[in-house]
């Protein structure tokens, strides 16, 4: 407990707002880290706190181009002054933003359907499959996560309650190393998965996967991971859906989409996230071809979805990640990092692994002998750790034992420096006596 009235003052604020908050949101809520940070402005790469205290925020996919960019929130507020209807009316900047968004994908991607969350960009893109192909099976990884609908949480392991029935897992690209070719490998489990299907009488509609598996915890994998698999669906009779919605917007610094690192070409591509920098705005991408079966029978139309502020806000996030060339910065600080990290870990021997791609970056934990902390509680202790020096990260992976760093795209050499350092003394405190 902290010594002055002032601070004492201000813990009781904190204090109150939690229980505030416990009263009035539902039980299912989650807050990130023992001690909650109560955010009260964003700024760059900078989280504050109620009393003023500056975070580094190594963690935020969503604020992609930084937090508050004045481009980007000119360019909402601009919108919100002027116009905001749905899509159907005819308004330029739904029709401008389209077609911005679409010279990011090849050929035969040429259309767009905009909703306001990732996860109704994959229940969508699980009707418009089920309708292309006339089948039912979907092949998730064993920990995937695809969204809150409850047909994508059917397809989401990582919430613990099961898969739904139309769907069967499959391990994810092993991260290190069985000996085989990672890529080969998970193309064979989507073969025997697909195969298993079929031979229950359940017709395969498609896989989706994140391009970087994230909640598997972090698996960029070498490039051309994915090629195998997508041939296996295909000849299955599927699609492959990529859930661009963690690895989207250039964060993998290899082009503007995870997939682009595998040399595939999905027949759909989900997005989310980072796409309006915080603005509700997602959608999916896939060709008139696929989609126009689905199209015949059926109208969509999302209310918010596409609306005019949510198309100049992403607009102006593409802008910023095109003027600021944000990809080529991380793929420069990402790579960097990384490698700092492996160093790192020469001197902690909790490290396992550090992979990753860009400014997505997974530090898998190991536990250290019987006697010492799982690798789930040397991770969460890190995480603490980082958060009390003021650096905010995350977990992911089925037993959260690897560490997650995502921070937004503008993330500097010394904000890699102020990470590597901090990083440093979370993992030294794991074995201090
Ligand atoms: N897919 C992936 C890979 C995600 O990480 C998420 C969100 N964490 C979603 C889908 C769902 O997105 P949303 O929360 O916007 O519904």
């Amino acid at each position: 407990m902290s010594g002055s009235s002032a601070e004492r003052a201000r813990d009781g604020r904190t204090q109150q707002l939690l229980e505030r908050r416990r009263a009035t949101l539902a039980s299912s809520y989650r807050l990130f880290y023992s001690s909650p940070v109560h955010v009260v402005r964003g700024e760059g790469v900078w989280l504050f706190d109620a009393t003023g205290d500056q975070y580094l925020d190594a963690y935020n996919n969503v604020a992609c181009v930084g937090h508050s960019h004045p481009r980007v929130v000119a360019a909402m507020a601009e919108q919100a002054g002027r116009l905001n209807t749905h899509t159907r009316y005819l308004t330029d900047e739904t029709v401008d933003y389209a077609e911005r968004l679409l010279t990011h994908f090849a050929a035969p991607l040429d259309r767009v359907v905009f909703t306001c969350t990732g996860s109704e960009a994959n229940d969508l893109a699980y009707r418009m499959a089920r309708a292309a192909t006339g089948g039912e099976g979907f092949i998730v990884t064993d920990n995937a996560y695809h969204g809150v609908s409850a047909v994508t949480a059917g397809m989401s392991p990582s919430l613990g309650l099961g898969v739904a029935a139309f769907v069967r897992t499959v391990p994810p690209p092993t991260a290190t190393g069985s000996g085989r070719d990672p890529g080969e490998e998970f193309g064979a489990r989507v073969r025997d998965a697909a195969e298993q299907m079929a031979a229950a009488g359940v017709r395969p509609a498609a896989l989706i996967v994140d391009t970087v598996f994230a909640s598997d915890g972090v698996i960029a994998g070498p490039p051309g991971l994915l090629r195998p698999a997508a041939e296996e669906i295909r000849r299955a009779g599927g699609v492959l859906i990529a859930d661009e919605v963690q690895a989207g917007f250039g964060r993998l610094g290899d082009g503007m989409w995870g997939y682009d690192r595998h040399g595939v070409r999905p027949d759909i591509v989900t997005l989310g996230k980072p796409m309006g920098n915080g603005y509700p705005i997602a959608g999916l991408v896939s060709s008139e071809s696929l989609m126009s079966e689905f199209g015949s029978r059926a109208r969509y139309f999302n209310t918010f979805g596409g609306n005019a502020v949510a198309c100049a806000t992403a607009s102006a996030v593409l802008d910023v990640i095109e003027n600021d060339q944000l990809i080529a910065n991380a793929m420069r600080v990402g790579t960097r990092l990384r490698r700092a990290i492996a160093d790192l870990a020469a001197r902690h021997p909790a490290v396992a692994d550090v992979r990753g791609s860009g400014l997505f970056i997974g530090v898998e934990l190991a536990p250290e002998g019987a006697a010492g902390p799982s690798a789930t509680d040397a991770a969460r202790a890190v995480v603490d750790g980082l958060r009390d020096r003021r650096v905010l990260i995350g977990t992911a992976g089925p037993s959260a034992n690897v560490l997650k760093i995502r921070p937004p795209l503008p993330f500097s050499d010394a904000n890699a420096d102020q990470l590597l350092e901090a990083l440093d003394g979370a993992l030294g405190d794991l074995t201090a006596p």
